[in-house]
Order: C-alpha cells, then structure tokens, then sequence
C-alpha cells in the first residue's frame, strides 16, 4: 500500500499492480454456455444470415427494452450508418462534440457534416439551449448520446425536433439497460443504436442493435442491413453488409443471460469508488439517478485542477505508471480530431464545456474485471495522487531536470 509520493512507481517505485488494469476489459459470461452454443451452431451449419441466434439475441433485446423492433448489426457504428441511411438523413446533422468519434464518423462516412453542439456542464450530454442557433436549412436531424448512459434531455429535443420538422436519433452505445423519466432507453426519437462492442459491459465480441417503435422504418433498415434484399432477387435499397453473425449473436446472448450480475458488480464497484474517493478536494465522481435503471458501467471522475494543484494528465500518468490504464474519455473532443476539423467544427471555439470536460475528466477501470482489493489501491493512489499538488509537480520537474 503506497503511502508516500515518493514510493509511486512514476517517482522508481515498484508499480502496485504486476499485470495492466484496463478501462473496457470484457465481461463474459458462462463460457459453458457459449462453447455449446457455438457448439450447435456449427453443427447446424448456419453460420450467419438471420440465423436463430441473432433472432434470439434481437427477441431478447426487445423485450428487455420493450421495443417493438430490435435490428442486431455487426457493430454501433454501422448501426448508426444504416439508421442515418433510413431516415434519409442529408446536408448537417447536429451532435453533441463530447462523444465517442463514431458518432461523427457514421455522419461523415455517408457524406454528412456533422455539427457539434456543446455540452450541459452538469449532465455531460447535448445542451438543447444550444442547438438553435446551430440549425440552418440544411440541418435535417439532430443525434443525441445518452453519455455514461444518463439520458439525454430527450423531452428539451423532441421539442426543437418537432418545431424545426427534423428527425430525431440517439446513439444509445452507453445506455443499454438504462432508463429516463422510468422509461427504458431505446425507445425515444425516431430509432436509436446500441452497442454490444467487447469493451461494452455487455457484449457480442462485436455487436450492435438498432431499437425502433416505428414498423416501416424497421422493414428498410432489415433490409439495408442486408444489402437492400427485400426477397430473394429483389433489391429495393441501396444497403450494406451490416449483419451480426451467429457466433456474435450466441456471444451476446450468453452476455444478456448475465446482465443482472455484471450490472450488480459495476453498481457496487461504482459504491465503493465513492468511498474511496470521498472527501478528495477537487475530485469528484459523476453521479447517476437513483430513481433511473442504470448500468454503472463507467466509473467517471471529473478532477478540477484548480483545486488538487496537478492536473488531470498527470494524475493520468501516475496511475498509468502503477499499471492502472485509465482512459482520458473524450479527449481531445471530436472537433479537434484531424479529419473533422471543418470550417463547421471551427465553432469549436465555442464548444467551451466540451473543451473544458475534455481537460478533466478519467475514466476508472470497473466490471467483472477488477475487485474490491483493487478499487482500494486505486483510491488511495489517486488520494496520493491528487492531495501531493505542488510536491508532486515539483518532484515531477526534479525528475525531468535529472534526466536531461
Ligand atoms: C462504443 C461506441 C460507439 C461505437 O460502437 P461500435 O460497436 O464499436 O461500433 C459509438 N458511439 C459511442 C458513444 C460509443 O461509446
């Protein structure tokens, strides 16, 4: 247990953890389970192609959501191409610059200029009051993030969808599992894409789902998963290969099957988190609403360097330097990647929120991987960490002065 600065491995101390703790490490499920399943499926000789394990995966989602149509993909990316494709989506579409790139690269990979829209300060997703003066006569949607699955403010831009006759879609990659205002996530806008991705609490190797309430839009996105067949020798859409294969699908079925426990581990690795993070100035965890369902699969500190005196990189390196492989979720913000950086993306100058989040906030390792042993030695780092202020940057310069 490290007690002093100078025992951190960043200062030559030996790092607290032999082996690397990532953020994103898969949760999997009964391995028995899948090995027979995948068992089956080779014995059936139906490797992909609408088989019974991708119905079944699709089935499963929608009742857990209480949908009425669920579309499994062979990711949320492509996912978010075909819903963008379905709805007819052209000329710009509003995002929130706090996300993941795949929501901006599904827009630009079909053409579409992504506007970024800053973040609410408080809830980290798309500020409505922000998005008016965005739209333009060419802006024909708006996609919301259900960031660290907390909803977005779904009521605020249904209204300004309904107003400005724009289509409404959510990248819901986060929010399996999740509710707002008592209503489960997948269910609001026009369509809405989940991820199922390895690094999601709850995966199919690779995986995705399109959820919808709306039946015509369902058929043709069925159809353009699949490259645009309507029948056998019948095209009627322009389509893609977005299948999820049967593999992925017995993968993710078997992951759903566990849903309760790995939701149960990150609620109570998520509560101790808190514990040990109590009462550290200027570090905070993001919270969730208790009254919501929620998946806890982000464990998301905000660290105010005005307040610890070390700012939130450096924190990151300490802890890289233990072996604790915290991820700096979003940063740079995808205004400031290369290849989205358009006349457009130059608002992000104004995106200051999305500026400032993406200079503060970590991204703590949680799932089945990681134990109660483990979040106590992260915690007490961190509280080294950031309670070491200026001695930590100063042993930090003496380092980079001996060193030169
Ligand atoms: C993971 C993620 C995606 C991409 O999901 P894939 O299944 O890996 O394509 C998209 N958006 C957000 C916000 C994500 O976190």
């Amino acid at each position: 247990m490290k007690k002093h600065l100078n025992e951190l491995a960043i200062f030559g101390g030996v790092p607290t953890f032999p082996e690397k703790l990532h953020v994103g490490r898969p949760n999997i499920g009964s391995k028995q389970v899948l090995l027979q399943r995948i068992n089956d499926i080779l014995d059936s000789k139906w490797l992909t192609n609408n088989g019974q394990f991708v119905q079944a995966f699709e089935q499963h989602i929608a009742s857990l959501v209480g949908v009425k149509h669920c579309i499994a993909t062979c990711n949320a990316t492509t996912g978010l191409e075909i819903a963008i494709r379905a709805c007819e989506l052209t000329g710009e579409v509003i995002i929130p610059s706090f996300t993941f790139v795949a929501t901006a690269h599904a827009l630009k990979w079909v053409g579409i200029e992504p506007v970024f829209c800053d973040v609410d300060p408080d809830t980290h997703n798309i500020d409505p009051r922000k998005i008016e003066s965005l739209i333009t006569d060419k802006t024909t949607a708006i996609i919301g993030v259900h960031l660290w699955g907390r909803g977005c403010d779904v009521e605020a831009l249904e209204d300004i969808a309904k107003r400005y006759k724009l289509k409404l879609l959510f990248d819901a990659a986060h929010a399996f599992g999740c509710s707002h205002q008592q209503k489960m996530i997948g269910n609001f806008g026009d369509v809405e894409v989940f991820s199922f991705n390895a690094t999601k609490f709850c995966n199919s190797f690779e995986g995705g789902a399109i959820v919808t309430n709306n039946s015509e839009l369902a058929d043709k996105i069925r159809y353009m998963k699949n490259f645009g067949f309507s029948d056998y020798d019948c095209v009627d859409f322009i389509g893609t290969n977005g299948k999820m294969s049967e593999v992925s699908a017995a993968m993710g079925l078997t992951s759903l099957e566990s849903i309760e426990d790995f939701i149960n581990t990150n609620r109570e690795n998520y509560h101790q988190y808190l514990q040990e993070l109590s009462n550290i100035p200027g570090v905070n965890l993001i919270s969730y609403d208790k009254a919501e369902k929620c998946n806890y699969q982000y464990v998301i500190v905000e660290i105010d360097e005005s307040i610890t005196r070390i700012n939130r990189d450096i924190i990151h390196q300490i802890l890289w330097a233990e072996n604790i492989l915290t991820r700096r979720y979003f940063y740079p913000g995808c205004h400031q990647m290369k290849p989205l950086r358009s006349r457009i993306a130059d608002m992000g100058l104004m995106l200051t929120n999305t500026r400032r989040l993406a200079s503060r906030v970590l991204a703590l390792p949680t799932g089945t991987a990681i134990g109660a042993k483990e979040i106590s030695n992260i915690g007490q780092i961190i509280r080294l960490a950031a309670t070491g202020g200026n001695t930590i940057n100063e042993m930090l310069y003496q380092n980079v002065l001996r060193a030169s």
